[in-house]
C-alpha cells in the first residue's frame, strides 16, 4: 500500500510554515521509502498563467530548493508550453512570465522546445495511445520532484498530481491529443493567408492557398501552428474534451510522463480553486487551505488530497473526474490504496 506524508498548515499566507512542511515531507520520504536520488532533478512546477493570483509562488518551494542544493543536487524549474494562446504558448514569453512571477532562484527550462516541437515519444501502448509525445527535457530525465497545484479543472474535474504529469509533461502535440482532435481547425474567417503557419509546420502539413488549410493525412498534431499563427486563425475544441475519454487520455499521458522513473510528488492544497491556474484572471478560493502531502505515488497523493479535503469541509467538493484515479489506478500508474501519514 503506497504511503502519503501529510503536513497540516492552516493558510497560504504562512508561506515559512509551508516551506518547512515541503522539506520535511521530502526528508521524510526519502528516508522512509528509501528514494535514492539523482544527481540532477528538475521540480515540475507551474507558472500560473499572466493574471492568475493562485497559483503557488516559488517561495513556498525555497525549503526543497535548499534541500537539494545542501545534497549538491543540481536543480531547475521545468514545464511545457500550453496549448492555447497565451503568455506561455511560448519558450521566451514563458520564461518572461516565470521571471515576472518571482521564479528566480533556478534555472528555468521549457521542456517541449519554441513552440512545442521537441518531445520524445514514450511507447505506452494502452487503449487511446500506443505512444505519447512527453517533452523532451522530461521525458530523457530519470527523476523529478513534481510540485502540483491541489485545485478544481474545468475539464479533469480537479487537478493534482496526475494532471501535472499528465497534461503537464506532455508537448503542445501531446496535448492536443489528450483533448481529442489533435488536428486543428482553421478558421477561414480570420485567416489573413499570411502564411506563417506554412513555413514553421515541421511536416508541411499546411498549404495556403485563398487560405490556410491542413492535410490531415501529414499533420502529426504537434499543434505548433496554433502558438504561430499571429491571428489567433487556429484553434481546437475545447468543448469536445470533457469526456470520460478526457479523463483515460490524461491518464495514459499521466503513465507516459511517470513511466521508468524515480518520481516524488509533493501537492500543495492552498488556494483550492474551482479551475486551475491556466486560468487569467484572480479567483477566490471555494474551501478552506489544507496543507502539504507528498508520496512517490501519483494516484495516492491525489486520492488522498481529495479525501482530506471532503473531510475537512463534510462534504464531496470536486465531484468531477474521480474516473480518473480508477483509470490510472487500471493501467498501473498507482494505487487509490493507501495509508496517511500525518507529520507533526
Ligand atoms: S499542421 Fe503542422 S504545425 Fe499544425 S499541428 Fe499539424 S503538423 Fe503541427
Ligand atoms: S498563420 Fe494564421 S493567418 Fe497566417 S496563414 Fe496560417 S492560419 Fe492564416
Amino acid at each position: 500500500m503506497a504511503k502519503v506524508y501529510f503536513k497540516a498548515v492552516d493558510s497560504y499566507s504562512k508561506t515559512e510554515e509551508i516551506s518547512s512542511a515541503a522539506r520535511e515531507l521530502l526528508t521524510t520520504i526519502v528516508k522512509e521509502d528509501k528514494v535514492i536520488l539523482e544527481k540532477f532533478i528538475p521540480l515540475k512546477v507551474h507558472f500560473g498563467e499572466k493574471g492568475n493570483n493562485t497559483f503557488i509562488q516559488s517561495k513556498n518551494y525555497a525549503g526543497v530548493i535548499d534541500y537539494l542544493k545542501e545534497r549538491h543536487i543540481e536543480s531547475a524549474f521545468i514545464e511545457t508550453n500550453v496549448l492555447y494562446r497565451g503568455e506561455r504558448t511560448t519558450r521566451e514569453k514563458h520564461i518572461n512570465l516565470a521571471k515576472e512571477h518571482g521564479f528566480t532562484e533556478l534555472p528555468i527550462i521549457i521542456a517541449d522546445g519554441e513552440h512545442g516541437e521537441d518531445y520524445l515519444e514514450v511507447e505506452i501502448n494502452k487503449k487511446n495511445f500506443n505512444k505519447c509525445k512527453v517533452g523532451k527535457e522530461i521525458a530523457d530525465k530519470k527523476q523529478l520532484i513534481i510540485m502540483s497545484h491541489f485545485k478544481g479543472h474545468a475539464l479533469a474535474g480537479f487537478g493534482g498530481a496526475i494532471k501535472q504529469l499528465g497534461m503537464g509533461c506532455a508537448a503542445r502535440g501531446g496535448k492536443l491529443a489528450q483533448h481529442a482532435n489533435s488536428i486543428p481547425k482553421i478558421s477561414s474567417l480570420k485567416c489573413k493567408s499570411c502564411k506563417a503557419c506554412a513555413k514553421r509546420c515541421p511536416e508541411s502539413a499546411i498549404t495556403v492557398d485563398k487560405k490556410a488549410k491542413i492535410d490531415k493525412d501529414k499533420c502529426v498534431g504537434c499543434a505548433s501552428c496554433m502558438a504561430i499563427c499571429p491571428y489567433g486563425a487556429i484553434s481546437n475544441s475545447w468543448v469536445a474534451s470533457i469526456s470520460k475519454s478526457f479523463n483515460e487520455r490524461l491518464s495514459e499521458y499521466a503513465y507516459a510522463a511517470a513511466k521508468d522513473k524515480a518520481n516524488i510528488y509533493i501537492t500543495f492544497a492552498f488556494n483550492i480553486t474551482k479551475n486551475c491556474d491556466c486560468e487569467g484572471h484572480s479567483m477566490k478560493p471555494i474551501v478552506n487551505d489544507v496543507g502539504v502531502f507528498a508520496s512517490t505515488d501519483p494516484v495516492a497523493i491525489d486520492k488522498a488530497c481529495l479525501d482530506v479535503v471532503d473531510r475537512n469541509n463534510g462534504k464531496t467538493v470536486f465531484r468531477r473526474g474521480r474516473y480518473t484515479l480508477d483509470y490510472a489506478e487500471k493501467i498501473g500508474l498507482g494505487s487509490q490504496s493507501y495509508e496517511l501519514v500525518e507529520v507533526k
